[in-house]
């Protein structure tokens, strides 16, 4: 039986060991999390430390609502294909509720001209995502779950401490519920992290006296120099990342006639932090004769914003085959955390939080051991896998870009790099291979294969010594842009 959005409806019922869950953060993926959880019958509570709630329409939403707590809050975001594809049948009502506050599906298809596409083919809506700000993606997601029965979200609860005792069989401890800021316990038989990308979990683990969890963090990250701008020729507005030799172009479409563009560096590039001056970002994009028509014809909204997209890192609660704590487990950022320029974050999240769903209709909540190991075993085997391909494009990208960084060549010997670079140069000409690089990169997230390449590209690539960097022709080249920024 479907429900009026057109989902399969699960009854409440048959619905497996219905439990009260509490949500920590009500971000994108702690509030998706807590919508799913609550339609599949659970008593969800979301605590939420930034006090204010959303109010009004875009603009409001993304000039005037307060969100410390989430620091990329006004960076600019695009909802891939992916997240499209899985909100469209999992929350379609929070789609929904997005594109009547201006979200539009689109793509980086749309943003190219036909000679480059080919025109429009049948499929190439799939290869859409959705272009809004942060807040007002947040905000449609505020909504929902604000009519959403079995859900309440308390904003201005900042969470302190755990609350746990030692299981009878192991002494591992089993979280029964948290502390907030005013020493109020809010018991559950479930607690979910999401507290995002900087989440003081480790720490409120400790003192419950759990080993810590296991982190793999990468060693170097990217940092973002942003820009929004709005323009009456939206339509044209693309949604494209381009990487050189040491500096990679972003530009977001975004909702209402705004966009973005952002320049992304190594955090160790010393020369490129005076991007954070609003007249030398200026005279870098110079360098970009396609992306400064189109800001030529904009107007400016934001001064430069900076951020650093932190290193990829993932963390697990099994250490040595055992959970370090039950009753616990992380979602979304707190799980994985990647770099912002592929635009997988809510991607991930997203699918990581359906999979929490599908785990606890398997497996009652207060099995917690058992949850811990079976939600552990179905992220490794589900979410892993985008996470490593997604590390991997950032470990082969950080490194081309060091190599350049001292006018060296990268030469990896993992095929892998060779192949995306090959494929996103041949995509400019071919338009199939276009739509294969997109539906790897934004709709599957999934790594493109030899396969994938015409022959002739195959054999280039597999020959010994090959390089090719993958930059588009024409630069800039690092000396381009020292001497744009005045640091040649
Ligand atoms: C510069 C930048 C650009 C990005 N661009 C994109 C993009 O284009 N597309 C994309 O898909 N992803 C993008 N991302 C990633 C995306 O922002 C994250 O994946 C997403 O926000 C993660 O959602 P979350 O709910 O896991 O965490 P968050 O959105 O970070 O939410 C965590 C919440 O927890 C709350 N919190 C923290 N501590 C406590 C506490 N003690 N008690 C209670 N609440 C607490 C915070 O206030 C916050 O509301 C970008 C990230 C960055 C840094």
């Amino acid at each position: 039986m479907l429900d009026e959005h057109g989902r399969a409806e699960v009854p409440r019922a048959e619905v497996f060991g219905m439990a009260r869950i509490t949500v920590l953060g009500a971000g994108h993926n702690g509030l998706a999390t807590a919508l799913l959880l609550a339609g599949d019958g659970h008593e969800v509570t979301v605590l939420e430390r930034d006090r204010a709630a959303p109010e009004g329409g875009p603009e409001r939403l993304s000039t005037g609502w307060e969100r410390p707590g989430v620091s990329q809050f006004h960076l600019p975001h695009y909802m891939l294909a992916n997240w499209r594809r899985r909100m469209a049948s999992e929350l379609p009502e929070v789609l929904g509720e997005l594109e009547g506050m201006g979200g539009r599906r689109l793509g980086t298809l749309d943003g190219l001209p036909a000679h480059v596409t080919g025109g429009f083919r049948a499929g190439d809506e799939e290869l859409r995502g959705v272009a809004a700000r942060r807040p007002v993606v947040e905000g449609a997601f505020a909504a929902v779950a604000a009519r959403t029965p079995g859900l309440t979200v308390r904003r201005g609860t900042k969470v302190m401490a755990l609350v746990a005792g030692p299981r009878s069989s192991d002494g591992v401890p089993d979280v029964t519920g948290v502390v907030t800021q005013d020493g109020e316990v809010v018991e559950s038989e479930l607690v979910v992290d999401a507290m995002g990308r900087r989440t003081p979990i480790d720490a409120l683990v400790r003192t419950v006296g759990a080993r810590p969890p296991r982190l793999w963090r990468e060693r170097l990250a990217f940092v973002y120099y942003c820009r929004h701008f709005r323009t009456d020729q939206a339509a044209a507005t693309p949604v494209l990342r381009t990487n050189h030799e040491t500096v990679s172009l972003l530009a977001f479409v975004a909702d209402s006639g705004t966009f973005s563009l952002s320049f992304v560096v190594a955090s160790n590039d010393r020369p490129a932090r005076e991007l954070r001056d609003v007249d030398v970002w200026e005279r870098a994009l110079t360098l970009f004769p396609a992306a400064e028509r189109l800001r030529a014809a904009s107007e400016p909204i934001s001064g430069v914003q900076v951020m650093s997209g932190a290193e990829d890192q993932r963390r697990s609660f099994i250490v040595d085959g055992n959970p370090v704590v039950t009753g616990l487990v992380p979602v979304g950022d707190s799980y994985a955390r990647t770099n912002p320029s592929l635009g997988r974050g809510t991607s991930i999240g997203l699918a990581h939080a359906c999979l929490l769903r599908d785990t606890l209709r398997e497996v009652e909540p207060r099995r917690s051991e058992a949850l811990a190991h079976r939600f552990a075993e179905a992220t490794e085997s589900a979410i892993d896998p985008i996470y490593h391909v997604t590390a991997d494009y950032d470990r082969h990208r950080m490194a081309q870009v060091q190599a350049e960084l001292i006018g060296d060549t990268y030469r990896p010997a993992d095929p892998s790099w060779s192949v995306l670079c090959m494929l996103d140069s041949l995509k400019a000409k071919d338009a199939d291979l276009l739509r294969v690089y997109l539906r790897h990169v934004q709709l599957d997230l999934t790594a493109p294969g030899l396969a994938d390449l015409p022959p002739a590209a195959r054999a280039e690539v597999t020959t010994p010594g090959h390089v090719r960097p993958g930059y588009p022709p024409g630069g800039p080249t690092r000396a381009e842009l020292l001497a744009a920024i005045g640091a040649d």
